[in-house]
C-alpha cells in the first residue's frame, strides 16, 4: 500500500481544533509527518469540528494514538487508505478508459475509445483526483447513468469535485441543467477548469453550465444562494460526509437526489444513519456492481431521496 496515502480522521470540538499545534514541534521525531487539517464543515455547529491527518504511507498504530492524544475530545476515529494517490505511477502507466454505463472517461491519447452513442469524457491523470479508474468515481457515475434514464435535474452541485468529472458527466445527461462544482483544494478547482475547456463545456452561472468555487463543505455563500439542489453529488470521505450531513441535507429540494460516495463499507451505516435523521431515505442499491478490480462493495455509492 505504500504508494497510496492514508487519512486519520476525527470528529472534536472548537476548542481542540484551534489549540492543534505545529506537527513538527511536538514531533520533532518524525521523518515524513503527516500534515494535519482542521475545518469546520457546518457553520450552524461551531463546536463540531473534524481534523485530518494525511499520511503518505499506512501510519503505525502508536503514531495514530499520539496524534489522536493532541485532540482530548476526539471522537469517531477512522484511519483509511485514501482513494489514489501516486499519480506520477498512474500516468506513466497510461490510463485505460473507463466504461460506467453510457460514460467513457479518457485520456486524449485514448479518445478512439468513445463510440457511438458513448458519453466520452475527456480527463487527464494530473494533480486532482478523478480519472474514473476509483470505484468511488465509478459507483457515482452508474449511479448518474441510472437516474438520468428515469429523472431530470435542473439544479445540480457536486461537492468534492476534484477534476469536476462528475459535474461533467451530469452536465452531459442534464444539459439544461445549472451546476455547481465544489473543492475545498483549489488545485482540483484549477484542474477543473481546464477539464471544462478540454470537454467543450462552460463555466458560469446560468443553465447549460457550471459555476466553479472553492468551499469546505457547504460553506459557501454561492452554495447557499443556489439551493435547493435537485441533485446533490458528494465522493467525499465517510468523515466530512457525516460531518456535513445537516447543511447538505437541508440544501435538497423534496424530492430530490443525494449521491454520496468515498465511504468504506465499514462506514456505510454510520453515513446512512447520519442523513437519515435529516429525513433522508435511500432509493437505490447500485453495491452489485462492483468495477473491475475493486473488491465486491468495498466503496459503496449510496442514492438517497428526500420524502416530499
Ligand atoms: N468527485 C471526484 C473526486 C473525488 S475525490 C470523483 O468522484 O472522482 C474527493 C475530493 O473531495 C478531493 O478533490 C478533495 O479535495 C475534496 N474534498 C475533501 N474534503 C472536502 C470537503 N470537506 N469539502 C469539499 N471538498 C472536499
Amino acid at each position: 500500500m505504500s504508494d497510496k496515502g492514508w487519512a486519520l480522521t476525527l470528529a472534536c470540538n472548537r476548542r481542540d481544533a484551534e489549540a492543534m499545534p505545529e506537527i513538527g514541534d511536538v514531533f520533532p521525531d518524525l521523518l515524513d509527518p503527516p500534515t494535519l487539517n482542521v475545518e469546520e464543515p457546518d457553520p450552524d455547529q461551531p463546536d463540531a469540528w473534524v481534523m485530518t491527518a494525511y499520511f503518505s504511507e499506512q501510519p503505525a498504530a502508536d503514531l495514530v494514538d499520539r496524534i489522536t492524544a493532541l485532540f482530548p475530545s476526539a471522537a469517531d476515529v477512522v484511519l483509511a487508505p485514501l482513494p489514489d494517490a501516486d499519480w506520477t505511477t498512474l500516468s506513466q502507466r497510461g490510463l485505460e478508459p473507463v466504461r460506467a454505463g453510457r460514460f467513457v472517461v479518457h485520456t486524449a491519447a485514448h479518445a478512439d475509445a468513445v463510440r457511438i452513442g458513448d458519453i466520452g469524457l475527456a480527463i487527464e491523470a494530473g494533480l486532482a483526483f478523478g480519472t474514473g479508474q476509483h470505484a468511488t468515481t465509478h459507483g457515482c457515475l452508474l449511479a448518474l447513468d441510472r437516474l438520468a434514464r428515469r429523472r431530470t435535474f435542473r439544479r445540480i452541485a457536486d461537492l468534492g469535485t476534484g477534476t469536476g468529472v462528475l459535474a461533467l458527466a451530469a452536465a452531459r445527461r442534464w444539459r439544461r441543467a445549472a451546476s455547481i462544482a465544489t473543492d475545498i483544494d483549489p488545485i482540483s478547482i484549477a484542474v477543473t477548469a481546464e477539464n471544462l475547456r478540454d470537454n467543450r463545456a462552460l463555466a458560469g452561472r446560468s443553465p447549460g453550465r457550471i459555476e466553479l468555487v472553492v468551499a469546505a463543505g457547504m460553506q459557501h455563500q454561492r452554495l447557499a444562494a443556489r439551493a435547493p439542489y435537485d441533485l446533490i453529488i458528494a465522493n467525499i470521505l465517510a468523515p466530512p460526509l457525516v460531518a456535513i450531513s445537516r447543511p447538505v441535507s437541508a440544501a435538497l429540494a423534496p424530492g430530490g437526489v443525494l449521491v454520496l460516495a468515498g465511504l468504506l463499507r465499514s462506514q456505510k451505516q454510520r453515513v446512512l444513519a447520519a442523513y437519515r435523521k435529516h429525513g433522508l431515505v435511500p432509493v437505490m442499491d447500485l453495491n452489485d456492481r462492483p468495477p473491475g478490480r475493486q473488491r465486491r462493495g468495498e466503496w459503496p455509492t449510496l442514492v438517497l431521496t428526500r420524502a416530499r
